[in-house]
């Protein structure tokens, strides 16, 4: 599977330290931020195929939060939801919301990296197509040059 970039947002530091280690290891590009507000911040400057979201974040914004300005940032990056027992129901509103998953916690890294891949895997089928979209609209008009946007 090709590379891609993986951000990990999840207040609890031991946790996000030994992820983010594990999954670079790993040969997947992993950057870990604590809350909500960072990942909103680093998103607006970096890239990301797969963002890993816990819900249950004390003070500023929760995960579900943070969710929506990720999308409205990066609407093609896939987000996977990390919650605790007792939070399915925000999941599934979350799902709505667009995320590609959940996982239950404590999380597993193979059922973790599983999902990961599973979410990049349509990340990058969705940006072929949006490619093939764009070539094709080339083809139609090829005295026309298009935005790169
Ligand atoms: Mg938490």
């Amino acid at each position: 599977m090709d590379q891609f970039r993986a951000l990990i947002v999840d207040d609890e530091a031991d946790f996000l330290d030994t992820l983010v280690a594990r999954l670079n290891k790993r040969n997947i590009d992993t950057v870990g931020v604590k809350s909500g507000e960072e990942a909103i911040e680093i998103m607006k400057k970096k890239l990301f195929d797969v963002v890993v979201m816990d819900i249950k974040m004390p003070g500023g914004i929760d995960g579900i939060e943070a969710l929506r300005e990720v999308k409205k940032i990066q609407p093609l990056s896939e987000v996977l939801l990390l919650t605790g027992h007792g939070s399915v129901e925000t999941s599934i509103e979350g799902m709505k919301l667009g995320a590609f998953d959940y996982l239950l916690k404590p999380v597993k890294l193979e059922d973790l990296l599983i999902k990961m891949a599973e979410a990049f895997e349509k990340k990058n089928t969705h940006d072929q197509k949006i490619r093939a979209a764009r070539i094709k609209e080339l083809m139609r008009f090829p005295g026309r040059v298009l935005d790169e946007k």
